[in-house]
């Protein structure tokens, strides 16, 4: 509610701006410090950093062991990340504590690298993540402070497949991405029927959306689909992976998306923590989207941010692309519907374990990845896991792992099987490195097959 402008919610918006100077794919590549010095020089011009609704926070460096919560980086944390990438990530953990401090409502990492196209086995970097900034800070809310259900909304154009990945069997983490349809735009996938493993259908919810949506379509599936799913699902915190590509100027994407769109999109979503993804119209989009977003998250009027060539009206949406945005969306409200069904039909066919195969590409480093995933199906507790994963670079072989993980609440004959393969698999001379991660523990160690090195975090 405003009131005089104001919202009337008690509470600060913290923000943490990071443009990783020193750090860019290449020195011409989109993915650079450019991206974030025009939002920084516009939110002074509107003197949004002297109000007393936002508190400015000093990022801070994630530890080897808040990645290693989320990933098996092989061969290890350290050679997986820089200084930037750590800082990245450390900044959603300063939010995450001032947040439970109580002394912000809610907070922005506006932070680079990206991170939501990174899985949970790192051996290099993909669509321009090497580490899942607000997966780790998920893994982070859980362990520091024992939330269980959270929501990760991910807004940018591109299909966040990292983050679905890593929560794929996890029925606790909500995951819904929108984004431009697959068939058109990297990464190639986040189709309606991409919806989680077994134990968790419908926990992962995909909206593709045809090229030149526009505010109009954006804010229809955000009204008739995120926010109810969300009243349904009640998590203890909304997480936003706030890309922002989606804007009809970004030279990635082809969008329809406007600067008002996103801040109203804010408005309506009430993230409490939002962590920057991608967004590559330097000076044509960024500037305004996050003035908007910034203003929305403090409770301010928004309204006046337009971009100077905006022209309202100009942006129509055929009525095929109306069609096939409200057929997606009540093919998505249909599972989210049937989900308890589902998950029970779903075990009902399946053994004691689960397994799937699959492939992933890491563009940036030209990696291909094969995996085998297997994950036993326990009737007392979410069940162990395994990866089993080999990486290539051209011809070679890059590295072989084998990662094996123990979730919160594992039994304890869960545990112990999850122990005894870690321990087999450190007898495997085809296999480089092997990784425990005890999620309950807090423990995660490693070791490296070839020289007989084990280490822990
Ligand atoms: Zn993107
Ligand atoms: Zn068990």
């Amino acid at each position: 509610m405003l009131v005089n402008g104001i919202c009337n919610k008690g509470g600060k918006t913290g923000l943490i701006f990071f443009p990783a100077f020193d750090w860019a794919i290449s020195p011409t590549h989109p993915e650079r410090e450019e991206r974030l010095l025009y939002t920084r020089d516009q939110i002074f011009e509107e003197g949004l950093m002297d109000l007393p609704q936002i508190e400015e926070y000093k990022p801070r460096l994630a530890e080897s062991k808040d990645i290693a919560r989320t990933h098996f980086c092989v061969p290890d944390v350290e050679s997986q990340v820089t200084e930037a990438h750590l800082i990245a990530a450390g900044s959603t953990l300063t939010l995450a504590d001032a947040w439970e401090r109580g002394e912000i409502r809610n907070g922005f990492a506006l932070v680079r690298p990206p991170g939501h196209h990174s899985m949970r086995v790192v051996h290099g970097n993909r669509g321009f993540c090497n580490i899942n900034n607000i997966a780790i800070l998920v893994e982070y809310l859980r362990s520091r402070y024992g939330h269980k259900r959270l929501a990760v909304i991910d807004t940018d154009v591109h299909h966040g497949d990292g983050t679905q990945e890593i929560f794929w069997h996890d029925p606790d983490v909500l995951c819904i991405s929108f984004h431009q349809d697959g068939h058109t735009l990297y990464p190639g996938s986040g189709f309606v029927n991409e919806i989680g493993g077994p134990q968790a259908l419908a926990r992962t919810l995909n909206i593709p959306l045809p090229p030149g949506t526009t505010d109009e379509g954006i804010h229809y599936v955000l009204d008739n689909l995120i926010l109810p799913v969300l009243k349904d699902f009640q998590p203890e915190l909304i997480l936003n992976s706030a890309g922002q590509d989606n804007h009809y100027t970004d030279p990635l994407a082809n969008m329809r998306f406007s600067a008002n769109g996103y801040a109203q999109l804010n408005e309506k979503l009430a993230p409490d923590i939002c962590v920057l993804e991608g967004g590559y119209a330097v000076e044509s989009a960024l500037p305004y989207v996050n003035t908007g977003i910034i203003q929305a998250m403090a409770g301010l009027d928004y309204s006046h941010v337009r971009e100077p060539d905006y022209v309202p009206g100009s942006f129509v949406q055929s009525d095929a692309m109306w069609r096939e945005i409200k057929k997606t969306v009540e093919q998505v409200n249909e599972a989210w519907a049937e989900r308890e069904e589902m998950v029970q039909m779903a075990l009902e066919g399946l053994g004691d374990f689960y397994r799937r195969k699959k492939r992933i590409f890491y563009d940036t480093d030209m990696i291909n990845e094969s995996q085998e995933e297997s994950v036993r199906l326990c009737p007392d507790c979410p069940g162990y896991m395994t990866i089993s994963s080999s990486a290539q670079r051209g011809h070679g072989i890059l590295n072989n792992a084998f990662c094996v993980s123990i979730p919160r609440g594992a039994c304890s004959s869960c545990r112990e099987d999850a122990s005894e393969e870690y321990e087999e698999q450190l007898e495997n001379r085809r296999i480089g490195y092997v990784y425990l991660q005890d999620k309950d523990r807090d423990r995660f160690k490693f070791c490296n097959n070839m020289t007989r090195t084990q280490k822990g975090y």
